[in-house]
């Protein structure tokens, strides 16, 4: 009897810890399995149960507190049955939806050593604790952390301080979704003229779906995503920023990863946006973050897929064609974004072949500790990229010094049109250099076919006697790219027209309205009239 009570006790205390644990989303990070905190935990649970094991107790025979205490410490052992693997794989936080109950699998102890805080690394936790709850926010406080410089992961002979520096805009996920067109087969198919295919999903009936998990600033809850995976007999892609990798506590996560049969893929080395980069920094920011992972992992690791921020630059010629001179197979998209998805979602839409994006924010920490055992009890395995669409495993070879390769310079051989349905590509950033230089577009280039670059389109070809429709169509842009294309001084008339001196002369009032947004999503069709009156 003693020892029931004991037991119900030492339950009591568990089951405390773990509401306690719970109670505190958002403030306190869930702590890694087994790692200090548990050992902290464990002592103060003996403790307790020591400290506080009642003595015996005169009862009167007849009291039926016995059989009180008998039930209910039969109860406590069948909600720990239940509990404990919940605790002990990390979980706990109560925004963890209430999916379908998991059978308990035994929890393995990590195997690497834990991180040894160096005088440093607290201030790397700093930044990755303040910046939990929004993953991307978290790049504002790691890009000017002082523990984030130390170029560890840096190929040698490369001056680091020449790289851009990693950008603190959000990643959009406003464009997580994949349109059934990108998947042409068990295997997404290249497109044509030298693009590598978008793999967004496989098309396949076998319950298999790959998880996989980008940028990797807080290393605490990568390591516990990794851990969740290996106790359901799973694996993951993961997608690093090549600049975490500066940091030791996250390349231990990414070996970690890599010792248990995961993937790494490259998710550049900045987090820039590739679009508006020149080629050669673009270039760099791919075999930087190669590299990086390779000297992590102390082999030349020849990765299969990118993924650029947010995905937006995934159907960019110019990049396919560099990652093609890499040896990679192509871009790396998602089915569906888990980061921006609800619960509901996940679990009512889990089907196979599914690419899911994840990243290591305290709220997709959450979401993974409850949707890899979903998926699990669901009859689902987790696999890597390259075994979901039927890849060999990324090649090794001995860890070399091999040179970035250089880009090639990039030629656009036959125009296409390009205009609001092609935002996030480099031939958008070139056309409004172009109309910038010929005093078309009174702006910045940014990649971005907004609505100013629609007017300047627009205007430039009612100069040059087109009809207007604000798209960049292969004629309109054969026409900017000539030697002869008029120029403008007030954006809407040729330079020195008699138009132009009428304009000047009597000024005409900018269009107060402006009917074309840019913020519609990508894929859908903008309206197929345009309001002439635009241009007049
Ligand atoms: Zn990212």
């Amino acid at each position: 009897m003693e020892a029931y009570v004991s037991v119900a006790h030492g339950a009591l205390a568990f089951f405390g810890t773990c509401a306690g644990r719970g109670a505190s989303k958002g403030k306190k990070k869930p702590k890694l399995p087994m790692g200090k905190e548990d050992i902290a935990m464990n002592t103060h649970n003996n403790r307790y149960a020591q400290g506080r094991r009642p003595g015996p107790r005169r009862r009167d025979r007849n009291s039926p507190l016995p059989m009180l205490v008998i039930a209910l410490a039969t109860l406590l052992v069948i909600a720990l049955a239940i509990i404990i693997p919940r605790c002990a794989s990390g979980g706990g936080d109560e925004s963890v939806p209430a999916w379908s109950p998991v059978e308990a699998t035994p929890t393995q102890a990590l195997s690497a050593p834990t991180a040894t805080p160096a005088p440093q690394a607290t201030q790397a936790v700093q930044a990755e604790s303040s910046g939990a709850q929004e993953g991307e926010n978290a790049a504002t406080q790691t890009a000017g952390d002082p523990a984030a410089t130390p170029a560890a992961g840096t190929a040698p002979g490369t001056d680091a301080s020449a790289l851009p520096q990693a950008s603190p805009t959000s990643e959009s996920l406003s464009d997580d979704s994949y349109t059934a067109d990108e998947v042409h087969g068990p295997r997404p198919t290249a497109e044509a003229d030298g693009y590598l295919p978008v793999f967004s999903k496989a098309e396949t009936t076998e319950k298999i779906i790959a998880i996989t998990v980008d940028d990797c600033f807080q290393a605490d809850n990568l390591r516990q995503i990794i851990q969740c995976a290996i106790d359901y007999g799973g694996k993951l892609t993961i997608l690093p920023i090549g600049k975490n990798l500066e940091r030791e506590s996250v390349q231990e996560a990414i070996r970690y990863a890599y010792e248990n049969g995961m993937e790494l893929e490259n998710h550049t080395y900045t987090h820039p946006a590739f679009y508006r980069m020149s080629t050669e920094d673009m270039a760099r920011e791919i075999y930087l973050n190669n590299r990086a992972v390779s000297v992590t992992l102390g082999v030349d690791y020849q990765m299969h897929f990118m993924r650029t921020r947010g995905g937006d630059n995934r159907h960019d010629l110019r990049t396919h064609q560099y990652i093609k001179k890499m040896g990679y197979y192509g871009m790396a998209h998602w089915t569906l974004s888990g980061s921006s998805a609800s619960v509901d979602t996940l679990k009512n839409t889990l089907a196979p072949g599914n690419v899911y994006l994840f990243h290591t924010t305290d709220n997709d920490l959450s979401k993974l500790l409850g949707f890899i055992p979903y998926a699990t009890q669901q009859g689902y395995r987790l696999v890597t990229l390259n075994e979901l669409f039927g890849y060999p495993e990324n090649e090794t070879s001995p860890l070399s010094e091999f040179d970035m390769p250089e880009p090639d310079p990039y030629v656009i051989e036959e125009y296409k049109l390009v205009n609001k349905k092609n935002n996030y590509i480099y031939d958008v950033y070139l056309i409004q250099q172009r109309l910038i230089e010929l005093g078309w577009l009174h702006d910045t280039a940014d990649g971005v076919y907004g609505d100013a670059t629609y007017m300047a389109v627009g205007y430039f070809q009612k100069a040059i006697g087109m009809q207007p429709n604000g798209d960049a169509t292969p004629e309109t842009q054969e026409a900017l790219f000539a030697d002869d294309a008029p120029r403008s001084n007030d954006g809407r008339t040729v330079a020195g027209s008699a138009a132009e001196q009428a304009a000047q002369a009597t000024p005409t009032a900018a269009p107060t309205s402006t009917p074309v947004h840019t913020t519609a999503p990508r894929n859908i069709q903008p309206g197929p009239t345009v309001d002439m009156t635009l241009f007049d």
